[in-house]
């Protein structure tokens, strides 16, 4: 008896430590699609696929960039919240949006850094910081420290990554 006992918790000890292991590969890879953490969105390939359109996939699923010059919001300036494509979550509000004369919209800030996330980016030969949504990932863009104050920052979106709604 003592040793069923014995053997009985050891498993459960062991199933606790594997569970908590696969756990955490699933939050660490965030390529495994299937994969769920708190507060983030988390879609298969195919699901974004069928939500956003070619362009929107592009940039925010894959880190593209929309040419300069060619997107909707770069000369658009109606008062409103920029949402994210993928998962609307608020982004930026016209009220920080300028005209940078870089062909993408800008903003000096965004509505709450909790939105957004900053990494690292070292691609095209550039040190530069990229900005993703915090709840789904999406890229967005860049934040460079060439903009205007109160903040002295330039987020610069691609048009494709944000949806604008009108204020009401
Ligand atoms: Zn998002």
């Amino acid at each position: 008896m003592r040793n069923t006992l014995y053997c009985l918790s050891i498993c459960l000890a062991l199933s606790i430590v594997f569970s908590c292991n696969a756990q955490h590969s699933n939050t660490d890879a965030s390529s495994s699609p299937l994969s769920t953490s708190a507060n983030k969105i988390v879609k298969t390939e195919q699901e974004w696929r069928a939500q956003l359109t070619e362009e929107q996939y592009r940039i925010t699923r894959e880190k593209g960039t929309e040419r300069a010059f060619t997107g909707e919001y770069d000369k658009f300036y109606e008062d409103g919240i920029y949402t994210c494509v993928c998962c609307s979550n608020p982004l930026f509000n016209s009220d920080t949006k300028f005209d940078s004369r870089s062909g993408w919209p800008s903003f000096y800030k965004p509505i709450s850094g909790t939105q957004i996330d900053e990494h690292a980016d070292g691609s095209l030969g550039m040190i530069r910081t990229e900005i993703t949504c915090s709840k789904c990932d999406a890229h967005l863009g860049h934040v460079f420290n060439d903009g205007p104050q109160p903040t002295g920052l330039r987020y610069c979106i691609n048009s494709a990554a944000l949806i604008f709604n009108e204020e009401k």
